[in-house]
């Protein structure tokens, strides 16, 4: 079953059940705690927080949503998207558990002739928070789940709440079993791999204080109108239902990979680190053409530092399976293909988000060229001398003289199993910042030798070292 039709039959499957069908929001909404949208309810954030009056009881969505916390699982997990769709129903003061609980349940395992997913519930398990006997025992009644497949868990993974005071309360999970070759027995307390989460019912029922029940604080009372959020992955529906083994081998994602390996001329599926780098080009792939569309761009700090960092791990993945061409055009182009039918303005958009990869990789290309060479002699140099740490000077070195971000260098280190002085680092970057300071104020008093050096440099720009330019052997 196609993405987009796991898609549509979310939304026309709440909509025939009383659910208003409301549009995904952009990524990025006015909210100073958030960096980008990392969940279907926060565009209605202001009727669960009583704000405003909700705009009707139930609604539905298919919300996109980038989770950068999950950065680093991506590629190495079968389940992690930076950027992926979250589809949801929610009850504002209307139905409760029972409602969440017969909803899922009756779309997991409806027949896919019949307008569901149809999964064998034979296969399928649910966790409910520790002492919510109340959900145990609708899940027993209401999908006859037997008792061994439906587990008490913690609040780390089964209490919700904003991370503020207000909102909270139990959540219960659906998970699939993917069979013993996937891993161990017992349930997903034992294995996530193998039982792989796909959807996450929130029952919004108290009011938390200061301190989270997730931390042992008390709740304070129960809110007047219980609510109901939940949130399906969309591409973890897909991998199952499309027999992949993870979600960047979905429809949607696996076409970049198909991509990047007629270009690389080497094959998916070889090689593990290879693998991992074709699964972290399509991945980022994706989530960067999503941002764009949204209005950002590559920038040094905030939004635009984390869409840098994507568009950057690309080139470099890229050049690490041997290419050394620009690709972020073509892997857009890829992206806007798959992507459009759900979103029709990443094709309208088109010009201006091939524009903005292709500026911020050739930018890119100029910095790795250089800053990689200078990477590598420190790294041969640190571990001829018997080292395992690559100095704070050269990392600030690197930062300083070629633009090299310290992420870039911490990731190039671990991948030579070399360790980053980072706190030498910061140390050089804050007496940097010092100078700055200090020269800002003499120049404002009119005193500063260096102002001269300092106009040459500004008009001149920063002279490219190219001294090493014919020792490479390995380009990245
Ligand atoms: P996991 O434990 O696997 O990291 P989660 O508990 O953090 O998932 P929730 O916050 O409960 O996820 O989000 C609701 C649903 O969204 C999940 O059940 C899952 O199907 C999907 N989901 C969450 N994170 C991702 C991700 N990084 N990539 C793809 N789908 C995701
Ligand atoms: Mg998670
Ligand atoms: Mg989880
Ligand atoms: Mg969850």
């Amino acid at each position: 079953m196609q993405t987009h039709d796991i898609r549509n039959r979310f939304l026309t499957y709440f909509e025939n059940n009383g659910h208003t069908r409301v549009p995904s929001s952009s990524l990025i909404l006015d909210d100073p705690n958030l960096l980008f949208v990392n969940a279907g309810m926060v565009q209605f954030k202001p009727f669960f927080l009583g704000e405003e009056p909700p705009a009707y009881p139930r609604a539905t969505s298919v919300q996109k949503c980038v989770r950068t916390g999950d950065i680093d699982e991506v590629g190495k997990t079968t389940r992690h998207n930076t950027f992926f769709q979250m589809a949801g129903n929610f009850s504002f003061g209307d139905y409760f558990k029972a409602g969440a609980i017969t909803h899922a349940w009756e779309l997991i395992t409806k027949s896919r002739s019949d307008g569901g997913y149809g999964f064998d519930p034979e296969r399928l398990w649910a966790t409910v928070y520790h002492d919510d006997d109340e959900g145990f025992q609708l899940w027993r009644e209401l999908s006859g789940l037997p008792e061994e497949r439906i587990q008490r868990r913690g609040a780390e993974d089964n209490y919700w709440d904003m991370g503020v005071p207000g909102p909270g309360g139990p959540c219960s999970e659906i998970y699939y079993d993917r069979g013993p070759e996937h891993g161990r027995d017992g349930g997903p307390e034992a294995d996530e791999d193998r039982y792989l989460e796909i959807w996450n019912l929130v029952f919004m029922q108290e009011i938390r204080g200061e301190v989270s029940p997730k931390k042992g604080g008390p709740v304070l009372g129960e809110l007047p109108n219980k609510n109901i959020d939940t949130g399906m992955g969309i591409e973890r529906v897909a991998l199952l239902l499309q027999g992949a083994d993870n979600v960047y081998e979905t429809d949607l994602v696996r076409p970049v990979i198909t991509r990047a390996e007629e270009m690389s001329g080497r094959r998916y599926g070889r090689d593990h680190t290879d693998d991992v780098r074709f699964r972290v080009i399509a991945d980022h792939a994706r989530s960067g053409v999503m941002l764009i569309g949204d209005g950002v761009t590559p920038g040094n700090d905030g939004r635009g530092y984390v869409l840098r960092r994507l568009l950057r791990r690309i080139v470099r993945s890229v050049r690490l399976l041997g290419v050394n061409e620009p690709v972020l055009g073509e892997f857009a182009s890829v992206v806007r293909d798959t992507m459009a039918e759900s979103y029709p303005e990443l094709a309208t958009e088109f010009a201006r988000i091939d524009s903005v990869v292709r500026t911020e990789e050739e930018a890119f290309l100029q910095t790795l060229t250089t800053g990689s060479k200078i990477f590598d002699l420190a790294a041969g140099e640190t571990k001829s001398s018997g080292g395992s740490v690559l100095a704070g000077d050269k990392a600030f070195q690197l930062h300083d003289t070629y633009g090299f971000p310290i992420d870039l260098t911490l990731e190039m280190a671990a991948e030579q199993g070399l360790k980053v002085d980072e706190e030498g680092f910061r140390r050089l970057m804050a007496e940097q910042r010092q100078r700055a300071k200090d020269d800002a104020a003499q120049r404002k008093t009119g005193h500063s030798d260096g102002a001269a050096y300092r106009s040459i440099l500004d008009s001149h720009g920063v002279t490219d070292f190219l001294g090493y330019s014919d020792l490479a052997t390995e380009s990245r």
